[in-house]
């Protein structure tokens, strides 16, 4: 159940409880299509539940499910068993047992539906007929109070939901029912009912919770629906547009048939009953002009809605640029041209780089602002016959028609690029940015467009590859890469499961006193075709492909594991390092990942420190920094891998929860001879200690290395002159014999005694 003292935000800071769960939000759900109801995967979806899911991923809720029959989730609803309850249509005396968001989710009202040939159209026709009503709706009150006030008598036939009201019709054990006007115009054509023009009661369709102090959930829910609705790109907007569209069954356009019925239902209704009952007539006629308001009011809506969904279908609805589909449509047209002038088509993806950073420290307004200003400049560098178009994500796909040679390619690219030479002015500050560029050839290339964007894709990632800000026209060879890279995507898959990762661990030693302090985790993969692969060969793709969490905690839990079983058997003081790749911070995945470990092998968390890239402390977001506050907050020690690399400032340093610095092996490897890496590595060290923080030296490869080292105060260094990266047996091995407390045949000795 939903409880503010587990939110998201009481977990964050570095005095919180380690495990981050999220706070989980019990909603009632039901059958109700488009606002709420089970899609063929089983997964509830419709308008209300994804603005629902579109707030629990703003909020950071957990939505746990409760299905169930209508008249039930009320009563749960009400004693409190439901959070919340989606779809519920607002009314005086429902105000009073529940609370509802201010802003409602769509207008709605009740409908009678009846099989197609029924001669039913007004209220009067329903004489003595069978109507199914769903149980303690809000439509069937209205309709058994109008037809009280017409004083017809029918039959009720008791239905739990609105499709088995259109099922009752369908079979023949109903000749009407009672459903709301969304419900019905989604579904009628799946049942073959149609609606009369018998329509009542215009009602607002809310969120409920139960009543009570904590309005945490209504309060936030509202503030997401005004936000959703002040933007015609929202996902309030795509929903209404997607669950709203009529079925393709029907022949007319959805909103013209729906005018007509409901004014030959109005007038109908109108003649009737001034032949029968002039007196109510006249009441009546009052009420449903009034009706009549609201109801071309919401026609007119419709239309907008129409012209929207008509104008979203051909374009991207955040850049206004045309879509994927207006692309092919466009590509079809141009190719025709250019088979018969023999000229050429390219085909640019246009990629931007690190859009991430720019997203997760300036936030996704800017990172939206950004992309649609990207667009505008891309666009006024192109000629009238060529086109801009986005089919989503921070790439833009351009078509250059009446291209001779490469040269014409070049031109044009070069215009593109220099697009990106100015800043962009995303509100809070000026953002520079640059752009991989891949080019594909129509048809050279490939002849159809899907090949060709496959190339260009390709030829952008090679773009990337080489160092981003780039241009790349496509090679046949780059195929060729990607094919063979698929096939290592799925032999990493598989080699976890068939055990084929395996840990080395690089000893880690004091260089004042030579004495080992720690090991380093190293991982390798032993592949059964490849033999041993390095993991530089296959991190980065575990991480594009978010493997890189599985085996990040396989690696973690190994690592913890075997230094327990040494602690236990020999070596009680030495202290684990293993690698962390920043995209385990995500979704905090590395502070559940940790905990396990620790708890699964019963190591001290004081004896783990775990190596995190400079990368992630360059623009360290808040989630960043309430993920370290909870590692710290476990006892674990931290460290920066490949310091100086990366220009992290000072003044970040200083607030960051660190506790060592790695100075990478670049700089090592000019020791002595190149004075800049000499002096950049002095500096280092003069950092970290007045920052009071350890510093590691790696790659130490020569003696001269490692007396540098010492001289300038380093405390600890590992590297090849030390000892390689060993796998578990050789390692122990070499322990054993450079421990002085190891209780071995050899006498005690030291790193420098071996030498
Ligand atoms: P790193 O964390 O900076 O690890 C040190 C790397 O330097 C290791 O390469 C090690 O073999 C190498 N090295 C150590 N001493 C010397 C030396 O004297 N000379 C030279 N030339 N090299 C030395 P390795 O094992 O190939 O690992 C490469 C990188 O892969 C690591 O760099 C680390 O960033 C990453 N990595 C390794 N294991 C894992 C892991 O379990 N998870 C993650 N996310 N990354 C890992
Ligand atoms: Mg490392
Ligand atoms: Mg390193």
């Amino acid at each position: 159940m939903f409880a503010l003292c587990c939110g998201p935000a009481s977990t964050v800071g570095a005095s919180a409880t380690p495990t981050a769960s999220l706070p989980t939000v019990k909603v009632g759900v039901y059958e109700n299509k488009p606002l709420v109801f089970r899609n063929t995967d089983d997964r509830f979806t419709g308008i209300a539940v994804d603005v629902l899911e579109y707030a629990a991923r703003q909020e950071g809720w957990r939505i746990d499910y409760a299905p169930g029959a209508w008249a039930d989730l009320l009563a749960k609803l009400e004693n409190g068993e439901l959070d919340l309850l989606v779809g519920i249509a607002y009314s005086e005396q429902r105000g009073r047992r529940f609370d509802f968001t201010t802003e409602d989710l769509v207008a709605n009202w009740g409908v009678v539906y009846k099989k197609s040939k029924a001669p039913i159209a007004s209220p009067l026709d329903l004489t003595d007929h069978k109507v199914a009503l769903m149980r303690d709706s809000i439509h069937t009150r209205a309709f058994i109070k109008l037809l009280e006030q017409f004083d017809v008598s029918y039959v009720t036939v008791e239905a739990r939901d609105y499709s088995e009201v259109f099922q009752l019709i369908h079979d023949g054990a109903a000749d009407a029912g009672v459903v709301n006007r969304l419900y019905g115009r989604r579904n009628a054509v799946d049942y073959n009912v149609v609606a009369t023009g018998i329509i009542f009661n215009p009602i607002h369709v809310h969120y409920a919770a139960p009543k009570g102090p904590d309005r945490g959930v209504i309060e936030a829910l509202d503030r997401h629906l005004m936000a959703l609705k002040q933007d015609k790109a929202s996902v309030y907007y795509q929903a209404l547009d997607h669950w709203l569209r009529v079925p393709p069954a029907t022949i007319f356009p959805a909103w013209l048939q729906w005018t007509i019925l409901a004014l030959a239902g109005i007038l109908m209704l109108s003649l009737l009953m001034s032949a029968l009952l002039r007196r109510q007539v006249t009441l009546k006629t009052f009420e449903l002009l009034s009706k009549s308001k609201e109801l071309e009011k919401e026609v007119e809506e419709r239309r907008s809605a129409q012209q929207r969904l008509n104008h979203l279908a051909y374009h991207d609805s955040l850049t206004g640029l045309p879509n994927r589909m207006s692309f092919h449509e466009r590509f079809q047209v141009v190719m025709r041209d250019a088979d018969q002038n023999g000229t050429k088509i390219a085909i640019l993806f246009i990629d931007l780089d690190r859009l991430k950073t720019i997203n997760d420290s300036l936030g996704h307004v800017a990172g939206d602002t950004l992309l649609t200003m990207v667009a505008k400049r891309l666009q006024s560098c192109l000629r009238g016959q060529d086109s801009i178009n986005r089919f989503g994500g921070d790439e833009y796909i351009v078509m250059v028609s009446h291209i001779n040679s490469v040269s014409d390619v070049d031109i044009v690219t070069k215009r593109l690029m220099d697009a990106f030479l100015k800043p962009f002015d995303v509100g809070a500050q000026e953002v520079y940015i640059t752009a991989s560029i891949g080019v594909a050839l129509y048809p050279d290339d490939d002849r159809t467009i899907d090949g060709l964007l496959m190339d260009a894709d390709a030829a952008m990632y090679s773009a990337k590859d080489q160092g981003r800000n780039r241009v790349q026209l496509y090679n046949r060879e780059f195929t060729n890469r990607a094919v063979e890279q698929f096939g290592t995507e799925s032999r990493l898959r598989r080699a976890l499961a068939r055990e084929e990762l395996r840990l080395y661990y690089q000893p880690v030693i004091d260089i004042q006193n030579h004495r080992v302090v720690g090991l380093e985790a190293l991982l390798r993969w032993d592949d059964p075709d490849r033999g041993m692969i390095a993991p530089d060969k296959f991190i980065a793709l575990a991480e594009d492909t978010g493997l890189i969490m599985p085996i990040g905690e396989w690696v973690l839990e190994r690592a913890c594991t075997q230094l327990q079983n040494w602690h236990a058997r020999f070596a009680g003081d030495l202290r684990v390092s293993v690698n962390i790749s920043s995209r385990q911070f995500e979704h905090q995945h590395i502070v559940k990942s940790v905990e396990t470990a620790l708890k699964k092998s019963g190591l001290d968390p004081g004896m783990l420190e775990l190596e995190i890239t400079e990368r992630i402390f360059l623009e360290p977001t808040e989630a960043v920094l309430s993920v370290l506050g909870a590692l710290k907050a476990q006892g674990v020690h931290l460290s920066i891998d490949d310091f100086g690399t990366g220009y992290s400032s000072l003044g970040y340093l200083k607030q960051m929860p660190v506790d060592c610095l790695k100075i990478d092996r670049s700089f090592v490897r000019g020791i002595p001879a190149d004075s800049d890496d000499t002096e950049i590595t002095a500096t280092i060290i003069a950092m970290a200690q007045n920052l009071h923080m350890a510093v590691v030296a790696e790659g130490i490869e020569t003696r001269e290395q490692l007396e540098y080292l010492r001289t300038k105060g380093c405390q600890f260094g590992q590297g090849f002159y030390i000892a390689r990266p060993l796998p578990t047996e050789q390692v122990e091995e070499w322990l054993r014999s450079h421990i002085q407390s190891v209780p071995h045949p050899q006498q005690p000795t030291t790193v420098a005694d071996k030498r």
